[in-house]
């Protein structure tokens, strides 16, 4: 049997829908929704280079973006600080030690070897995005 790149993928597209519809006619509709979740990650390319299904969520993942992201009920879980702050707010020294747990655009999670201290650092938002400042 081929490798899965050896497919393009929209063959391999077709091949999901075709292999969708025979699970559906056997009444298998766990595997069916198991499968949708492959085929919408194939369509929106979330998709490794071997084809590889490459979208990972656990509860723990769950949490850790909302306080990073400054989500309610996790609003004011890390100190909030503009991105590129010269040093650790915990000890004050320079970034040398500081690392990058985690990390979009827009924010980034960091952590201080020297003292364990967590930040997130955000970029300014240049449009609004409904914070409490916007309310009125
Ligand atoms: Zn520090």
């Amino acid at each position: 049997m081929a490798h899965p790149h050896d497919y393009s993928s929209i063959q391999l597209l077709r091949y999901v829908e075709v292999l969708g519809k025979g699970f559906l006619a056997l009444g298998l509709n766990t595997e069916a929704d198991s499968l949708r979740v492959y085929h919408w990650a194939l369509r929106q390319q979330h998709v490794g280079y071997a084809g590889e299904l490459r979208v990972h969520w656990h509860p723990d993942l769950v949490l850790e973006w909302m306080k990073v992201l400054r989500l309610p009920p996790f609003a004011n879980f890390y100190r909030a600080l503009p991105m590129g702050t010269p040093e650790c707010p915990g000890c004050h020294r320079n970034r040398m030690n500081v690392k990058v747990e985690l990390s979009c655009g827009l924010v980034r999670k960091l952590r201080c070897r020297a003292c364990t201290e967590v930040w997130v650092e955000e970029q300014p938002r240049s449009y609004s995005q409904g914070g409490p400042s916007d309310v009125h």
